[in-house]
Formats: structure tokens, sequence, C-alpha cells
């Protein structure tokens, strides 16, 4: 029976996977996937990624259409830098509790409070907020970008753990936002300790998103796509990941000999999951839903973002 069904999941996926292939060639389009995306999904993405080389790849692609599975904000990112372009997200309640986590009267109070400060905003932010910001980063560029600013003051938004952490690595004062993400925030001390104790081989790599003390134990720590080469590159042959759990196709196709443990279940980002095969095809079938963001919104936020991408 179990067997019948999975056949049956596998026909149904060949044919979305064939129609996927028409539509992408008719509406001249191009699949965008962040590495937390379900599998089915990253299979058929041209370019996985994270949220900068996604926004690398929407600023600089020819195809006329973006199809952007990922979260609300990075298909945003992906429309302000790429205007005139139809941009496309799978499902639209794709949203993130972190970017939403910081509104434009709070970040205004906070600006009027500290006026000699440069706003830095992560890119997981809404394009309101982007456009009240001096420059954008990703956990990537953070550090950079925050010692490239010319101020000594920073207000940093939305991420409170990923500040703590830029902090240690900069010598400006960072004024930090409360929010958090509600997936990486999930994992704990005790559950790195139980893996260790489980996996006593495995070097620990964690996301910076992460609470403060449980990226104090990581052997590694880096964003993303610093994971994923760090992995690979690594001899070591098993690793506890401190990271959503999308990540693991990736990493696990990079390298098929090595063992990869998510650091706990919870880590599983219930907004990234919202997309999948058939609502991609479905999106392209009728060119919904869009992304919209007001043109003086998306001016603003656009230097912002454009900022960032020449930090080098
Ligand atoms: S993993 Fe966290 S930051 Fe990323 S979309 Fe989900 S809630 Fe937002």
């Amino acid at each position: 029976m179990e067997a019948l069904a999975l056949e049956r999941k596998a026909e149904m996926n060949r044919e979305l996977r064939e129609k996927l292939l028409r539509l992408k060639k008719e509406r001249n389009a191009i699949i965008l996937a962040h590495y937390y995306q379900r599998d089915e999904i990253q299979e058929v993405a041209d370019f996985r990624g994270d949220s900068f080389l996604l926004a690398q790849k929407a600023a600089s692609t020819d195809a006329e259409t973006i199809v952007f599975c990922g979260v609300h904000f990075m298909g945003e990112s992906a429309k302000i830098l790429a205007p005139n372009k139809t941009v496309l997200i799978p499902d639209e309640r794709a949203g993130c509790p972190m970017a939403d986590m910081v509104n434009v009267d709070g970040l205004r109070k906070l600006k009027a409070q500290h006026p000699n400060a440069k706003v830095v905003t992560y890119i997981n932010s809404s394009a309101e907020i982007k456009a009240e910001t001096d420059i954008c980063c990703t956990s990537s560029n953070a550090v950079k970008v925050i010692n490239s600013v010319d101020s000594d003051e920073i207000i940093w938004v939305p991420d409170k753990n990923l500040g703590h952490y830029v902090q240690q690595h900069t010598d400006k004062k960072l004024i930090i936002w409360e929010g958090y993400c509600n997936t990486h925030d999930m994992l704990t001390v005790k559950d790195v300790v139980e893996m260790r104790a489980k996996y006593p081989n495995a070097e620990f790599v964690v996301h910076p998103e992460c609470r403060p003390e449980v990226v104090a134990m990581g052997d590694f720590v880096g964003s993303t796509t610093a994971i994923l080469e760090y992995c690979k590159n690594s001899s070591s042959k098993e690793f506890i990941v401190g990271t959503e759990d999308g990540t693991g196709y990736q990493l696990r196709k990079d390298s098929p000999d090595k063992s990869f443990h998510f650091a706990t279940k919870f880590l599983v980002c219930p907004n990234m999951k919202v997309n999948n095969l058939k609502k991609l095809v479905k999106c392209l079938e009728t060119m919904q839903p869009q992304i919209y963001v007001p043109p003086a919104v998306a001016d603003k936020a656009r230097t912002s973002l454009e900022r960032m991408l020449q930090v080098k």
C-alpha cells in the first residue's frame, strides 16, 4: 500500500516537473530557491543559495520572470533589485516572523534617540524597514558591512542573536533590536550536549542566528553558505548541524560520504516549508501571486541593498 502511494507520488512529481520545464520556457523564467526549501523544490531550481547569493542572482539575471522560492522578504528583495521583472512566490503566506518583529515607527523612534547612529539591517526584514536603512547585510557579510560603515554607533535590526555575534567581531557600538528567528532560537545548550554525547566524533557547525550560548559551543560558526563550504572542505566525516533542516539537501549533495545530524528535530522553519512543487508549478501557470513593492519604498530600499552588494 505504502509502495503504491510512493509510486503515485513519484509519478505525480514527474508530471509536475515536465509541466514546470514547459512553463519555464514559455515564461522565460528562472527559479531561485533558498537552501531552506523542501528538497522537491531545490531539485528543480536553476539556482540554490542563501539570501545574499539569491539577491545577487536576482539583480543579474536576464530572465523576465523570477520565481522566488523562499519567504516573502526575499521575494521583495528580488523585486527591489529587478523592478522591471515579474517576481512570483509560490505561496504568499510564506512570511518570516523575525522580519515582522520590527516596525517602522519603532525604528524611527530609535533613530531619533541615536541621531548619530547608522542603521544596518539584516536582509531578513520588510521592504519598509529596508527603506529606513543605511545599508543591508546578510549573515555572510554582516561583520564586513558593519566595519565598512562610516559611524562608530550602529542601530542593528532585527536579529539580536546575530547582533550579539557581530558585536564580538567589531569595535563599533551596536544598539541591538530584540528580534530573533523562531527556528534557530529554538536550539538549546542541552540539545547540543545531548547530540555531542550521541555523536562524539562529530564537529558542531552553527549559524549565528542561534542563541549566543549555543553559538559559543560551535567548532565552526558561519552563515548557511559558510557552513556548506566548511563541511565540504573539512576532513571530518560527521557533523552536528545547527541551522535549518533544508540545508541537508545541499550538504548531502556536496558530500555523500559524510554524515549530517541536525541538532534538534525542531530546526525546521514552517514558513519556508509552505512552498511545495505543486504550488511552484501553479504560480508559473497563473503568474500569481506576484510580489509588489510600492515604487517609493522600493527606490529607498534599493539604495540600502545596492550598498550591501558593493561591499567587497
Ligand atoms: S528560518 Fe528564521 S529567519 Fe529564516 S525565514 Fe524562517 S523564521 Fe525567518
